[in-house]
């Protein structure tokens, strides 16, 4: 199987000749950047070096996908008027000013192929499909309403409009509940087939239940229904401390992607098998970053003996591998992900 076709299959819960392994955003980016000699700041300004280096991740790591998406999740929120700045060149963009509550009326839904910036990942991943979409999945990134609020208005903001201007919220999260939408229609004008949506603010730690269920999870849903309704898959992304991943399962994504140091494994497995795919997210902190090879191997294992025979899991990352994640940590990932997924 390509690693597209192996991906792919999993996500259906289809039979697969290994278990996948799942990258995400650009994670462990340092190695990516000195092999390139490219620039991070460089790449959210330009389409041709965000794509050169998504494929650096493919060549160097050698997982079963790339993601024309990345680890800021900042993009969404700044086509909306939130003010970013750049303290490195290097690094992620940081938030320079929010969005202020008694601005929100003036909110107009966004065409993210029209936006300076969210447009410059979607050309990348028309790139990406070019160069390798045939043999890779190239998987494209969006985060959440409610993600993209927390980024635009400031979390405690939105926290406190939960409790103090629930009228202002849901402006907010209808206009970007739209412009998500549109997102899905630049995504599949161009070709790609699989989305991931980041959802972390779904959790205990964070909101109620009932909260979660009037805001995060209505408009997520919104968000799931018209992608689904467009024929994409969609990887649901958690790694709250404490996530709503049941209530999340029952919106019926394609595949849930929960850290799996913050659950119960055998629970969040049995939960979701038959019903979505497991994307199983190894702890990227610290196994991944600061662990052992051997660490890692060993996590792999559990995982997967744990889950069993059954088609439909995936192995990744908990969240984005850190900025320098060990190479001989991620090789393992691999090697381990090879030697215990292999299935005959
Ligand atoms: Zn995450």
């Amino acid at each position: 199987m390509t690693p597209r076709e192996r991906f792919q299959a999993a996500l259906d819960r289809q039979a697969t000749d290994r278990v996948p392994i799942f990258y995400q955003h650009l994670g462990a980016a340092k190695w990516l950047l000195q092999s390139t000699g490219l620039k991070w700041y460089d790449g959210f300004h330009d389409p041709d070096i965000f794509a050169r280096l998504a494929l650096a991740s493919y060549e160097m790591y050698g997982f079963d996908n790339l993601m024309a998406g990345w680890g800021d999740i900042l993009v969404e929120a700044q086509a909306h008027g939130m003010a970013w700045k750049w303290p490195e060149r290097d690094f992620y963009p940081r938030v320079d000013k929010y969005v202020e509550m008694s601005d929100v009326d003036r909110l107009v839904p966004v065409d993210p192929r029209k936006d300076r910036f969210w447009s410059v990942p979607l050309e990348a991943a028309s790139i990406m499909l070019d160069k390798v979409g045939k043999e890779a999945a190239v998987v494209g990134c969006i985060n959440s309403p409610t993600v993209i609020a927390s980024e635009l208005l400031g979390m405690e903001n939105v926290m406190m409009g939960y409790f103090t201007d629930p009228d202002a919220v849901n402006k907010v999260l209808d206009v970007l509940t739209e412009s998500s939408k549109a997102y899905g229609e630049a995504l599949v004008e161009i070709g790609v087939e699989d989305v991931f949506i980041e959802n972390a603010t779904a959790g205990g730690e964070m909101v109620s239940p009932e909260q979660y269920d009037e805001y995060d999870k209505k408009y997520f849903g919104l968000v799931l229904d018209s992608y689904k309704g467009k024929g994409l898959r969609t990887i649901c992304h958690n790694c709250a401390a404490k996530p709503f991943w049941s209530a999340q399962l029952e919106l019926g994504p394609t595949a849930m992607h929960i850290h799996l140091k913050n659950v119960d494994p055998g629970e969040v497995f049995d939960g979701v098998r038959g019903r979505a795919c497991m994307i199983a997210g190894v702890d990227h902190t610290e196994v991944l970053q600061t662990g052992s090879p051997d660490t890692v191997e060993a996590e792999v294992k559990n995982a997967l003996e744990l889950w069993g025979d059954d088609p439909g899991i995936i192995i990744g990352p908990g969240c984005e591998m850190g900025y320098k994640t060990p190479v001989e940590n991620i090789k393992r990932l691999k090697e381990s992900v090879e030697r215990y997924g292999h299935r005959p």
